[in-house]
């Protein structure tokens, strides 16, 4: 029988202790099946849904094999976004607390290269990057691989289909033959028994899970006639839900754009998430619609692939996507820890087949409905709960959590309980406040642990 819970497993009890502190007691079935196995050393390909836990998986063996006296990186995790490094490295930072000085660097575009290679000059632990600029410091010698033992592929799916495959290879070139490698995804296609062939060895398959119970998430289908019709449906069908948080998807970068631009137009309050947007404003727009200061937001899958969104209550896929494995999984964003969730899908007759194949895989049929027109009566977009506040100052000017609530609840300042998420980045902070105290909260975070900060509102 699998092992149930973290206690059962080998690890240190640092790990053990820190593991409890932060709520983690039983482990998600992807973690009572890599665990044991990959504590040991094995290589493993993990197939299993978003939101499964993957990346606690894969960050205690990280944690667990370190020699914290090294100051080399000794693992070394490869996915395919800056969001989701960014993701990642913050998981492992938190699982890494009671371990001591442990350092987590991320490497990706969209940062200095400098400010990286000198973050590796003063020695990292482990290193969470994408395989582009991963290969980049490596091209320059500032990434030294000889003591890596652990290379992690996480959303491996997602990196092939961006068309890694070949910088992932010259990457694995540079590292030790003689380590552990797990590759992490959410679907299986060819490519990935492929590249596990050449990278890995003898790696086991688990697979959890990966269709979502029928119960728990409705598929609503709705049929569209035109591209105007697919907007306007659109609409109507948001106006009608009215969820406090909904994530779109889109086929392409211009779709999302096009959506973004005809919501917003039309009073919703929506940002959008897609590989085109600058760096800050991809920050900016996934803060605040994890934050809850925007309702909807419209992605790409390759932008919102991996994040984690806790609470979606629904998923509206604009265009069926053109993989069915992918649909299921756009699927399971919502519905999370056995909540229920709605998925909203407009289609077309050039869908039929795909709608056709999708029923084959779920095994039962899909209602499909004639998509709405028109605008509902009497309905008016659902506003945020929140607005974000960006604060000029971050980690290096070594703000905590604690300081920007201190500061907002201070003598004469607002209640706790309108303060919302908190996010401190190296050099900005962003928090959400409810919106009857914006006023005075911009007021008070004027002066931060003594100093004074210019603050704007998103
Ligand atoms: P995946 O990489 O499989 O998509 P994540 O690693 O992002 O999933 O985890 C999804 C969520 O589950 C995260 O919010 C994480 O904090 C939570 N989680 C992971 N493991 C556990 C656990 N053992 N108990 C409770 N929550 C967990
Ligand atoms: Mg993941």
């Amino acid at each position: 029988m699998n092992p149930q819970k973290f206690t059962d497993l080998d690890l240190p009890e640092t790990l053990l202790s820190c593991l409890s502190a932060i709520g983690y007691d039983a482990m998600t079935p992807v973690q009572a099946q890599v665990l044991p196995l990959a504590l040991t050393g094995h290589d493993i390909i993990a197939k299993a849904k978003t939101g499964s836990g993957k990346t606690v998986s894969f960050g205690l063996v990280a944690l667990a094999k370190l020699h914290v006296s090294q100051y080399l990186p000794q693992t070394l995790v490869l996915c395919p976004t800056r969001e989701l490094a960014d993701q990642i490295a913050e998981v492992i930072r938190r699982l890494a607390r009671t371990t001591g000085n442990v350092k987590v660097l991320t490497l990706t575009g969209g940062s200095s290269t400098r400010a990286q290679i000198t973050s590796l000059e003063k020695g990292v632990h482990i290193v969470v990057g994408t395989p582009g600029r991963v290969e980049d410091h490596l091209r320059r010698g500032s990434l030294k691989l000889e003591l890596v033992g652990t290379l992690v592929l996480d959303e491996a799916d997602r990196m092939l289909q961006m068309g890694f495959q070949d910088a992932i290879e010259r990457i694995v070139d540079a590292l030790p033959a003689k380590r552990q490698t797990l590759l992490l995804s959410a679907t299986y296609p060819d490519e990935i028994q492929s590249i596990a062939s050449r990278v890995m060895q003898e790696p086991a398959m688990i697979s959890v899970d990966t269709e979502h119970a029928p119960a728990v998430i409705e598929q609503h289908f709705y049929r569209v006639e035109n591209a105007r019709h697919r907007l306007e449906a659109l609409q109507a069908l948001l106006l009608v839900n009215s969820a406090e948080s909904v994530l779109i998807f889109c086929n392409t970068k211009i779709a999302v754009s096009e959506v973004t631009t005809s919501l917003g137009d039309a009073g919703f309050s929506v940002i959008s998430l897609h590989g085109d947007l600058e760096q800050k404003d991809r920050d900016r727009n996934l803060i605040r619609f994890v934050n809850r200061s925007a309702v909807i937001m419209v992605a790409t899958d390759v932008a919102a692939r991996g994040i984690d969104i806790e609470k979606l209550d629904l998923v509206v896929n604009y265009e069926l996507s053109k993989d069915m494995e992918v649909h299921i999984h756009r699927s399971g964003r919502t519905g999370r820890a056995g909540e229920s969730g709605a998925v909203i899908t407009l289609i077309d007759d050039a869908d039929k087949y795909r709608v056709e194949q999708l029923e084959k895989m779920l095994g039962y049929t899909l209602k499909r409905k004639p998509a709405p027109s028109g605008h509902p009566p009497g309905k008016v977009p659902l506003k945020a709960r929140t607005l974000t506040l960006e604060v000029n100052a971050g980690k290096k000017q070594k703000l905590r959590p604690g300081d920007i609530l201190g500061a907002l609840t201070g003598e004469g300042g607002v209640d706790g309980s309108q303060v919302g998420k908190i996010k401190i980045l190296n050099t900005r902070s962003f928090v959400a406040v409810d919106r009857q105290i914006v006023k005075l909260s911009q007021e008070k975070l004027r002066r931060i642990k003594g100093r004074t900060y210019r603050t704007r509102v998103l």
